[in-house]
């Protein structure tokens, strides 16, 4: 069995970009999960991760050779205020690994204990926590949206207080390209600390967007306008998912555009465009419909925070600034339209497709019809289904039928074959999706001891395009009482 090989580059930043710091360890670990096909992809061994010793690191009782431990520093925009120190506060990256392509990867455990950045917080997480960013995120991964992922998971066999009571701990070794954010540039900016700005936006380049080395003109423009893209089209995927993030905070706003922060995220039952789960959100600032509005907002505070790089002349850099947001309007116009042409099988573009996606999305919120089913049952009917189960979705009988009128019209106005667009929309249209009463009931088996249904839908969520039969009773919507209200951080 062959032991973690760390090689840490962040570790070599300057000592204002972190504090190292050991993980505190737990007293009685517990192997949850390994998530072995991660494990092979990054060239890590799944046995030693579940051996004795590979508990031992991922609990921080033990850390390997060539691990170092720190939390990192940042700032951020906290439902609109500003927050000049945050930093990791219940998170160290142990380190960073290379896998067999010589791709970088963190790997971070999150809930490991206090570290110079927790305030008043204990540093550790809920099993609750764990068990819902396992899930969320393994299951955006397989959706194909760009996301953290879960390598691994452990109890720690201690208590925790939170307001719901006394709750059982846990920890959750998480990998991503990058934990660098928006709020890790506006750390520095915040403190006037420029030439630290600097070398974050190298180090970003370096090691994340190496391509814009190559481009004409300043490479901090080039970086800002693909990080800028590339939100865009997060942005884009999450609404296209039925995805509402909930909590995106600038120090959530992740520098390569991968979902970061699974907190009160959700996926939305039934259509409604200003849908809100998070119970900390009342004014709906992170809606279904606002996530463009507030990826935009947050691309607008990396400007800020990158202006000294960007030019020196005020005019210009004015410019740089409204190319930038413009850049973020048409990339994020290209792919929500790309996106949901797809979802609706419109395989060749026409003139009045937006008002098309409009008109749908009114009549989807007049009827109270469930997202991802919509689609759903779309798809199956252009594979040639019975159109009684797409129209028994809406509240209104009559509705569900002149919608699929004008949905056969405009696809009748196409030249493509049947069979393409059935396969365009299956690939696009999932059938399993991390529908918040089923994430609740596996975290509410996982507070009582019992992991099963959090495996079996970690299992069922990693196909999420593939007909599972004998899951039938996993693809439905939640039953009235089964609805899940509210979302909450459970951190
Ligand atoms: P979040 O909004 O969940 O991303 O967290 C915002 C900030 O609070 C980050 O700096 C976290 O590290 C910190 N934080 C959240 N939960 C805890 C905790 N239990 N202990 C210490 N810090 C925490
Ligand atoms: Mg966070």
């Amino acid at each position: 069995m062959k032991a973690i090989q760390f090689d840490n580059s962040y570790a070599r930043l300057p000592e204002a970009f972190y504090s190292l710091g050991k993980p505190k360890g737990a007293p009685a670990p517990g192997l949850l999960r390994v998530n072995m096909e991660l494990s092979t992809q990054l060239g890590l061994d799944a046995e030693w991760l579940g051996s004795d010793a590979g508990v031992a690191m991922l609990s921080g009782n033990a850390f390997p050779e060539g691990a170092q431990p720190l939390a990192m520093a940042y700032a951020g925009h906290q439902f609109g205020g500003f927050s000049a120190q945050l930093g990791d506060g219940r998170a160290l990256l142990l380190g960073e690994v290379l896998d067999p392509q010589g791709q970088r990867w963190d790997v971070q455990l999150k809930g490991s204990g206090r570290t110079r950045y927790s305030r008043g917080g204990d540093g550790k997480a809920t099993v609750a926590a764990i068990v819902r960013e396992y899930l969320l995120s393994e299951g955006m991964f397989a959706l194909g949206i760009p996301t953290t992922r879960a390598l691994a998971a452990v109890t720690t066999g201690e208590t925790i207080w939170r307001e719901e009571g006394h709750l059982p701990g846990a920890i959750l070794c998480r990998v991503a390209q990058s934990h660098v954010r928006v709020g890790t540039f506006q750390y520095f900016a915040a403190r006037g600390e420029s030439e630290s700005v600097q070398r974050l936006a190298d180090y970003v380049i370096d090691r994340h967007y190496p391509e814009v080395r190559g481009a004409q003109g300043n490479v901090y423009v080039s970086l800002l306008e693909s990080i800028v893209a590339r939100h865009a089209s997060l942005a884009a995927r999450w609404m296209q998912m039925g995805f509402i993030h909930g909590v995106m905070n600038t120090d959530n706003l992740q520098i390569v555009a991968e979902t970061l922060d699974y907190g009160p995220c959700a996926f939305m039952d039934d259509f409604r465009p200003g849908c809100v789960f998070s119970a900390i959100d009342s004014r709906g600032r992170y809606a279904w419909d606002q996530q463009p509005n507030m990826a935009h907002w947050g691309m607008i505070r990396l400007t800020e925070s990158l202006a000294h790089l960007l030019s020196e002349d005020r005019e210009e850099l004015q410019a740089i600034a409204n190319q930038a947001s413009d850049k973020f309007s048409q990339c994020f116009e290209r792919e929500f339209l790309g996106g949901f042409r797809r979802k609706f099988g419109l395989l060749e573009p026409m003139d009045d497709d937006s008002e098309f996606v409009q008109a749908a999305f009114t009549a989807m919120t007049r009827n109270e019809v469930d997202y991802n089913l919509f689609f759903r049952r779309l798809t199956q009917v252009a594979d040639g289904a019975n159109p009684e189960p797409f129209e028994s979705l809406f509240e209104f009988g009559g509705e569900a039928q002149a919608w699929l009128s004008k949905w056969k019209e405009r696809i009748a106005k196409e030249s493509a074959p049947g069979t393409d667009r059935a396969a365009t929309m299956q690939a696009v249209n999932p059938i399993f999706i991390p529908r918040n009463h089923l994430v609740e009931d596996a975290i509410q088996h996982a507070n009582a001891g019992n992991f099963d249904p959090f495996h079996k839908l970690t299992e069922i969520l990693s196909k999420p395009f593939t007909e599972q039969p004998e899951n039938e009773s996993y693809e439905r919507a939640p039953l009235e009482n089964e609805k899940v209200q509210h979302t909450h951080c459970n951190t």
